[in-house]
């Protein structure tokens, strides 16, 4: 299982496809993709293979921002409503994770009582409590720093919101992720492998931190708001 993400100048979709092939040898059961472009977000999921995926997402469906994820089930059957990306029931937000949320449904009792799920996932709970919390007045990193604060369990998250196009919000607890520098893009993935198509230089995440990702540049910040500054690093692999 595994998660990638790509904001900049290029089309998103083949840069998100190739990241989740070299992701493939984690093992999974399903794959997905949502693309942002002006007309708003675009997901494509499917059981099965990357192959599989790609043969299901449309060429002329073009983006410069998107996600993209390989599902290892673990609530809820192998099948496309529960492969990710998962929306929020108006589909402002659109989330992919990678991990268990051990209190899933706890939170769903106490904060999501009136909201109808359209999955069988304990990922869904993640995208709709951030959309509870922008109703309630919120905005989207308060809300999504809110919800993080309230996961128990395993995560690593890359989340779009439909109202801002030139973010991607990520964050992770016990599960690896990290971020890509490039010049007029970046990415995020589960492991290094998966962005050495586009960079060599990386930046590391640490648990519970909320991460905003625009094109030009990376904001880590601790879950009560403060920045955090780190440095980059050039990472040699072979290929
Ligand atoms: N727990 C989530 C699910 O079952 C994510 C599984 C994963 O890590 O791929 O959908």
């Amino acid at each position: 299982c595994g998660i990638v993400g790509y904001i900049g100048e290029r089309d998103a979709k083949e840069i998100l496809l190739k990241g989740l092939e070299k992701l493939e040898y984690r093992g999974y059961d399903s794959a997905g993709i949502a693309v942002r472009n002006e007309e708003g977000i675009t997901v494509f999921k499917e059981k099965g293979r990357i192959a599989d995926l790609r043969g299901a997402v449309s060429e002329d469906v073009m983006g410069k921002t998107g996600i993209g994820h390989t599902r290892w089930a673990t609530h809820g059957v192998p099948n496309q409503v529960n492969a990710h990306p998962h929306q929020s029931t108006t589909e402002r937000y659109t989330l992919v994770h990678n991990g268990v949320i051990e209190n899933y449904h706890l939170l769903q009792k106490e904060y999501l009582p009136g909201v109808e799920m359209k999955s069988d996932t304990d990922t869904e709970v993640i995208v709709q409590l951030i959309e509870k919390f922008v109703n309630d007045g919120m905005t989207t990193a308060e809300a999504f720093s809110k919800t993080l604060e309230l996961l128990h369990g395993s995560y690593a998250i890359a989340l779009l919101d439909a109202e801002e196009a030139q973010t991607i919000y990520v964050a992770k607890n016990k599960s690896p992720l990290l971020v890509g520098l490039g010049d007029d893009f970046n990415v995020v993935a589960s492991d290094a492998m998966a962005m050495l198509q586009v960079t060599d230089t990386y930046v590391e995440l640490h648990d519970q931190e909320m991460v905003i990702v625009k094109k030009d540049s990376v904001e880590i910040q601790k879950l009560d708001g403060t920045v955090v500054a780190r440095d980059s690093y050039k990472a040699e692999l072979d290929m």
